[in-house]
């Protein structure tokens, strides 16, 4: 199974270089969104922006595999990077699937395809914006209804899929609980590298980030609060945000 694995991924390496030679023919890497910035979500895998913007050829690939509907493009109000495939964590994060398939899809490289498994994925980093919203803090439980937004997105999809349906079921459960939300819906294999919640001088918890985090945005798009209480910010990474040394 691992052998088929990596001769299909092999096979798309040695595709892309031949996609990208003919990208690079047609004169596309010169792409007039080279120099522009860019702070939402890319896909995993994603090269730097620049870079990404150059060999993206927007065929939308990558979304079309998700089995999360999380991938959008970017149509004209959104910016420089039209047509560009991005995330928004407030209406669906990346769910971190283990093969990446959306790595696997992209026929440019564009999404890197060394980004091989979800501890790979590295879009940026989950920080506890709005503390004093953290409803964990002052242990209020989680309200009813919280995960209308959730199944309105998934009633919306069209071809909704399995586990989409299971995500909007698990939710669910921790109606009324005390919230963990984020720690407990982290998807990566192992959620206590990236988060986990800990005792707060204010007598309840608080999420605390570590350095496995691969900002997929999932604790953004589960958390309760009217406006996430924790976000992912874009490109950043552990170091950059916390510090060698900081685990919080
Ligand atoms: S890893 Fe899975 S959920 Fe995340 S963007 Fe790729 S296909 Fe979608
Ligand atoms: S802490 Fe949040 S952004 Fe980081 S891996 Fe877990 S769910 Fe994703
Ligand atoms: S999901 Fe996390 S950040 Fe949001 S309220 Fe709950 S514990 Fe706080």
């Amino acid at each position: 199974m691992a052998k088929v694995k990596t001769d299909r991924r092999e096979f798309v390496k040695y595709s892309t270089l031949g996609v990208l030679g003919a990208v690079m023919a047609g004169g596309v890497i010169a792409s007039p969104y080279l120099n522009a910035e860019e702070t939402r979500l890319r896909p995993p895998g994603s090269l730097g922006e620049k870079e990404f913007l150059g060999l993206c050829i927007k065929c939308g690939q990558c979304l079309q595999v998700c089995p999360f509907h999380s991938i959008e493009l970017a149509d004209f109000g959104k910016g420089h990077g039209v047509g560009t495939p991005y995330i928004d964590a407030t209406k669906r994060a990346c769910w971190a699937c283990n093969a990446v398939p959306c790595v696997l899809a992209c026929p440019t490289g564009a999404l890197d395809h060394d980004c091989e498994k979800a501890e790979d994925i590295r879009m940026g980093i989950a920080v506890l914006e709005f503390p004093d919203t953290c409803i964990a803090m002052t242990n209020t439980p989680i309200p009813k209804g919280f995960s209308t937004k959730m199944h309105k997105f998934t009633d919306n999809v069209n071809n909704v899929t399995q586990v989409e349906l299971d995500l909007v079921e698990k939710l669910d459960t921790f109606e009324g609980k005390q919230c963990t939300l984020c720690a407990d819906m982290c998807p990566i294999p192992n959620p206590l590298s990236a988060i986990a919640m800990v005792p707060d001088k204010s007598g309840g918890k608080r999420p605390e980030i570590y350095d496995g985090c691969i900002g997929c945005g999932a604790c953004e798009e589960v958390c309760p609060t009217q406006i996430p209480s924790i976000v992912v910010k874009t490109r950043v990474t552990y170091e950059e945000q916390y510090g060698k040394d900081k685990q919080s």
